[in-house]
């Protein structure tokens, strides 16, 4: 089976053929010696086809079938927007800041001594205890950061005091799969490359994507999907046909900070 299964934190431990910590029951079928994949998931050293691609509701696969075909830049910010996800979790001023350094460093928007100053405070402060580990790791590497930040957003979000006993499972399944829906947005789907006419890339529209990452909802991180709408609709006026970024604009997202298309218009990698 893949590495990825064994990095997996969920509160419940299920036993098989030892003491793993794994994904919920609901993945699996356990029987002695034997683990059995479930639709979506995929066997170790296959790469994805795209309907897999389409269909996975876990980042890891993805991140995992990715890792070496994408920028270091946008990994972190796909770490940043899990972060934002629990936002509400974290629960103090150095674990908010972390995170918006982490988003200026993966934009090279900061120095090392701010973003220095960053890991201390966020590691310094005792709430930081439970979803410390997660902020730090917007510091780190940027694949492990990406890994190891969904994977803990996903057990946070399940261990969320608020969160019924009966319904942990549900929230982390839960959390995954609007992880996945962050996921396709940042790195679009790698069976569709896009090109770009440059002739789209009109003042008035690199002025409405500059503005939908600078006016984002804060603190989700989530773009305004009016001003999503309204970049669609100046693309089309210029002449962008291209049904794959207008149908990303134009989808349900939700987009956020990295999304490919909005990248592509800005460039962005
Ligand atoms: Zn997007």
């Amino acid at each position: 089976m893949r590495g990825w299964l064994i990095l997996r934190e969920y509160p419940r431990t299920i036993k098989f053929a030892g003491n793993f910590p794994l994904f919920p029951a609901s993945h699996w079928t356990c029987q002695p010696g034997t683990l059995t994949l479930h639709a979506g998931e995929v066997a170790e050293g296959e790469a994805m086809t795209e309907a897999e691609w389409l269909a996975c509701d876990d980042p890891a696969p993805m991140l995992e079938d990715l890792q070496s075909r994408v920028s270091r830049r946008r990994l972190r910010l796909f770490a940043c927007a899990c972060c934002r996800r629990i936002w509400h979790l974290l629960e103090d001023e150095g674990s908010w800041k972390a995170v918006e350094v982490a988003e200026q460093y993966a934009d090279r928007l900061v120095s090392n001594k701010e973003r220095a100053a960053a890991v201390a405070l966020a590691g310094t402060l005792p709430a930081m205890l439970a979803a410390g580990p997660t902020i730090k790791l917007v510091f780190g590497d940027a694949l492990e950061c990406s890994q190891h930040a969904a994977s803990e957003v996903a057990s946070a979000a399940a261990r969320n005091p608020e969160v019924p006993d009966t319904c942990r499972e549900n929230a982390y399944e839960v959390e995954m799969r609007m992880q996945c829906r962050l996921f396709r947005c940042i790195f679009g789907n790698p069976f569709r490359p896009v090109s770009l006419d440059p002739t789209w890339r009109t003042p008035t529209v690199t002025a409405l994507a500059t503005a939908a990452y600078e006016e984002r909802i804060l603190p989700t991180g989530i773009l305004e999907a009016d001003r999503i709408a309204v970049l669609a609709d100046a693309l089309e006026d210029v002449g962008c046909d291209n049904a794959y970024i207008l149908s990303h604009l134009r989808g349900p997202g939700p987009h956020v900070r990295g999304c490919w298309a909005i990248d592509l218009l800005l460039k962005k990698e």
